[in-house]
């Protein structure tokens, strides 16, 4: 494999050629280099073009080959069908790493695809580096290296930036000049070819300059590659990042509850959330989230101190700390007196604080202060509206001033218009985040303090169970001897019970004396179910009765169920009918998985019963996982209040669930072959009385 850390090369290269420079202003090939001379980059440029001797005042090569210095990074712009000759003439170079921005590739259809993928060969077999193609390539500010075509380079700072899309990428840039955000290093990655979020993760994952790293992702090519890369890389810097749809869980058809409820939304926010990605759901909340990490530190806890100069906006602003489960701090008695003795009386000296309409910025600045010595306050809120007697930039001046004097986070939200852009841009510099409406204030307080919480966890718990996997082999090539991936409720408990999952007693009757016999052996009342690789959901066609009690009542469910399944699925081959003991207490809820594209298995959980994919109050986990996120799983679902025992109920045996969704976990990660399942029901009896799994179904892959 490529040396997969080393992008040195990219972000800090001796020398640039520029493949394709161009002596016509307006082309990418003529704005690249005049961003690579124009932005303060120390090292060697060498302009690459046979039809010209000189660009923007430099010397100009016919090819790379001619050039005499060594060149540590090529960036590539000539049409597409000219890139593989060039790469290979980069590689006899001795170039280790490109920048390919030509388009026409993998987004260019049959002929692109295919040039891609001799793209790809040939950058393994020369060991070169690619960034693209079709991206619109990489800044690094504190060298002033801009080998992009964009419209200028923000100012240094502290957030490195990834995009898939190069167009989004020209916007941020942009926005982010006038927003004066500052950037370590930038990278485009495009198609993606070699390069990926994986690499930059890992290459961002130590570097000093880089304290938050965020990125704009459509996809991703390796799901637990990235997770564990992630894992590693979010316990020392946040990632945040933003995923569009773009991908979804493809054509296969899915048979199960799980399946049917699961997709690639579900199993991006799984796996984000287990290896500790802070997910933004937007562009916007990505920059809320990026200035907010770059510029403040973390938290201690939720407690959130408000301070205004309005009523109105300090109560959405604590509706908001409510809604973000952040909670509003109670004051130390000692702050309100320290407030009562310095603001007019008409304040409110409880939180949310009000220093009133009138306050200046000396009055709104005691205040913060206050606040944020109180030792019950996490962080504090500063929402300031612009009234007659405000004074926003000076308030600015002193609110930065506070903030730099405490460790505590302190987030502003000057609202407004013409009236605040000055205090803003203030905030800004002097790295006070701000926002135009405290919800979005509110939010990356909170996603802050999440963070920070996710970092102290200790590590997840795997626990292994024993096995008889042989079992599960056998089960699993029986089913394909027989030329089928399905394996209905009779064979999936065997499965089960290897992993040694609590099944109820059953026995397959041929006749309805037998059936009538087992009934008896098990002891009345006795449950009755159609027994057929080919009928997977029983009672969809009456082949499932309840509550038998007694020997005429199991022959006459005999009978009817035969002749049922006989007009309902004439073509059905019907092994018997299990006579089976019946769990009579306990609450239903289902387990199950599937396997995503990105992620692979993916395990969920929710109440069962018919209910499940109307209500789709469930929650999921990239398999394998260990018991934090087990009993997380739990907890996460609405219902989860029923099963700790609402209304004077015996609490579920939590404990149980756990355990079989652990198994799950592990099963899935044993059997890569196991597509689906759904454990529906899993009968879950109170506190220490266990689980029973009464129904499960498995689809498994061909081979
Ligand atoms: P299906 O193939 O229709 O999903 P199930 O075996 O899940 O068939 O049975 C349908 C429902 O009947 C279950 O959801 C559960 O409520 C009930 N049931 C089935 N087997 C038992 C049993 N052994 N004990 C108690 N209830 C059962
Ligand atoms: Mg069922």
């Amino acid at each position: 494999m490529l040396d997969t850390v080393g992008l040195q090369q990219l972000f800090e290269p001796r020398s640039v050629a520029i493949i394709g420079a161009s002596t016509k202003p307006g082309k990418v090939g003529h704005d690249i280099l005049h961003n690579m001379i124009s932005s303060g980059y120390e090292g060697e440029v060498y302009p690459v073009n046979p039809h010209a001797d000189q660009i923007l005042g430099r010397k100009c090569y016919p090819s790379v080959r001619e050039i005499g210095g060594e060149v540590d990074l090529a960036v590539i712009v000539v049409p597409a069908p000219a890139v593989l000759s060039v790469v290979e003439e980069c590689g006899g170079k001795g170039i280790s790493t490109a920048i390919v921005i030509s388009a026409g590739f993998k987004e260019a259809g049959p002929e692109g695809i295919e040039r891609e993928r001799q793209l790809a060969d040939l950058a393994r077999r020369l060991n070169l580096r690619i960034i693209g193609p079709n991206c619109l390539g990489v800044m690094s500010t504190s060298n002033g290296l801009n080998a992009t075509f964009a419209h200028g380079m923000p100012k240094r700072g502290n957030v490195s930036l990834m995009s898939q899309s190069g167009a989004l990428a020209t916007a941020i840039i942009d926005w982010s000049i006038q927003q004066g955000i500052g950037y370590s290093k930038f990278v485009s990655f495009g198609n993606g070819v070699d390069v990926g979020p994986v690499d930059l993760l890992r290459a961002w994952e130590e570097d000093p300059e880089t304290t938050v790293i965020v990125g704009y992702i459509e996809g991703l090519r390796d799901g637990p590659e990235f997770m564990e890369v992630a894992r590693r890389v979010s316990a020392k810097k946040p990632v945040i990042i933003v995923k569009s749809g773009g991908t979804q869980a493809g054509a296969r058809a899915v048979s199960s509850h799980t399946g049917s409820l699961a997709g690639s939304e579900r199993a991006y926010n799984a796996a984000f959330l287990q290896c500790g990605v802070i997910r933004a759901h937007s562009v916007e909340e990505l920059f809320d989230l990026a200035i907010a990490f770059a510029y403040q530190g973390a938290p201690r806890g939720r407690r959130v101190g408000i301070i205004t100069n309005a009523g109105g906006p300090g109560i959405m602003a604590t509706d908001a700390v409510e809604r973000a489960e952040l909670r509003m701090a109670g004051l130390d008695p000692a702050t309100v007196s320290a407030l009562r003795s310095g603001l007019p009386a008409a304040s409110n000296f409880y939180n949310p604080v009000d220093v009133l309409g009138d306050a200046d910025a000396e009055r709104f600045a005691f205040g913060a202060d206050t606040l944020l010595k109180d030792p019950n306050v996490d962080a504090v809120v500063a929402v300031l509206t612009p009234q007659a007697m405000t004074q926003p930039k000076e308030t600015a001046q002193k609110l930065a001033d506070a903030a730099g004097a405490s460790h505590k986070p302190v987030l502003g939200c000057f609202m407004g218009g013409d009236a605040m852009t000055e205090a803003a841009a203030l905030l800004n510099d002097r790295k006070v985040p701000n926002y135009p409406f405290p919800e979005r204030a509110v939010q990356a307080l909170a996603n802050m303090a999440q963070y920070s919480e996710w970092k102290q966890e200790p590590p997840d718990e795997i626990v292994v169970f024993t096995a008889d996997k042989e079992a599960v082999r056998r089960a699993f090539a029986q089913a394909r001897a027989e030329g089928r991936v399905n394996l209905g409720e009779a064979e999936a408990r065997l499965v089960l019970q290897a992993y040694g999952f609590a099944v109820p007693e059953s026995y397959l009757a041929q006749s309805a004396e037998e059936a009538a016999d087992y009934a008896q052996k098990i002891g009345f009342p006795v449950v009755m179910k159609i027994i057929s690789p080919d009928i997977l959901h029983k009672s969809d066609i009456g082949g499932v009765r309840v509550g038998i009690n007694d020997r005429q009542e199991v022959t006459d469910a005999f009978d009817l169920m035969l002749l049922r399944a006989r007009r309902y699925a004439p073509d059905a081959a019907i092994r018997g009918v299990f006579v089976q003991e019946m769990v009579r207490s306990g609450r239903e809820v289902i387990l199950g998985s599937t396997r995503d594209p990105q992620f692979g298995p993916l395990v969920m959980f929710g109440l069962g019963g018919i209910y499940v994919e109307v209500l789709k109050d469930v929650s999921f986990r990239v398999a394998p996982f260990g018991k934090k996120h087990a009993h997380r799983m739990i907890e996460e679902i609405r219902s989860a209040p029923l099963l700790r025992g609402a209304r004077g109920e015996r609490p579920s045996d939590i404990e149980a669930i756990a355990d079989s969704l652990l198994i799950v976990s592990q099963m899935v990660t044993d059997f890569p072959e196991i597509v689906e399942m759904d454990i529906n029901p899993l009968k879950v009896g109170g506190a220490g009385s266990g689980a029973v799994a009464v129904d499960a179904r498995i689809t498994i892959s061909e081979d």
